[in-house]
């Protein structure tokens, strides 16, 4: 099963892609996991990506688009994926494509996790990541609206909306029904 997962920041797309790659036995690619392992390993990578992050800001397409290439190039990956936070912006979705159409695969569908957004900076200033503070969320929050938010109707063929409110396991019930469709 090869999956997008989509929704905003704070929508707990990380949180249902671990359980959902335990059940449909698929790895979890993430690339804001990718990138702190990096800024935590301290790789070239990292470094170029922590600026961008703390700021809120999309990491430049091209070293987001080569990290996820090359993720997707594992083994682990090679009957099926869960993406979390990829693609970002129609241009990344058109990476994908490209990448996914050179080893002869498509999605299969693309999870859109629905959260109001007052609820998400609740969860996210809950959380407290590093970049979790109220002026990086609210920039987040309008990189999302304007660049990740089209993608929905770029999407509009295998879009599977689920209602992202709730408890975890009511989630990922509501995901769970909805894929088996
Ligand atoms: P959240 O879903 O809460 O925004 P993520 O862990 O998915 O958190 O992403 C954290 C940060 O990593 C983003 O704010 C952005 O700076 C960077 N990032 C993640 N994915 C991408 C991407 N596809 N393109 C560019 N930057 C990205």
């Amino acid at each position: 099963m090869r999956l997008v997962l989509l929704g905003p920041p704070g929508a707990g797309k990380g949180t249902q892609a671990a359980i959902l790659s335990e059940k449909l036995g698929v790895p979890h690619i993430s690339t804001g996991d990718l990138f702190r392992a990096n800024i935590g390993e301290g790789t070239p990578l990292g470094l170029e990506a922590k600026s961008y992050i703390d700021a809120g800001k999309l990491v430049p397409t091209d070293v987001t688009a080569r990290m996820v290439e090359s993720r997707l190039a594992e083994a682990d990956a090679r009957e099926g994926f869960l993406l979390d936070g990829f693609p970002r912006t129609v241009e990344q979705a058109e990476l994908l494509a490209g990448m996914l159409e050179k080893s002869g695969h498509e999605l299969d569908g693309v999870v859109q996790f629905k959260v109001a957004e007052d609820v998400v900076v609740e969860r996210m200033l809950a959380r407290g990541r590093a970049d979790d503070n109220e002026e990086t969320i609210r920039t987040r929050l309008g990189v999302y609206r304007d660049e990740t938010a089209p993608l929905i109707d770029h999407y509009a063929d295998v879009i599977i909306p689920i209602e992202a409110e709730g408890s975890v396991e009511e989630i990922n019930a509501r995901t769970m029904a909805a894929l088996e469709k």
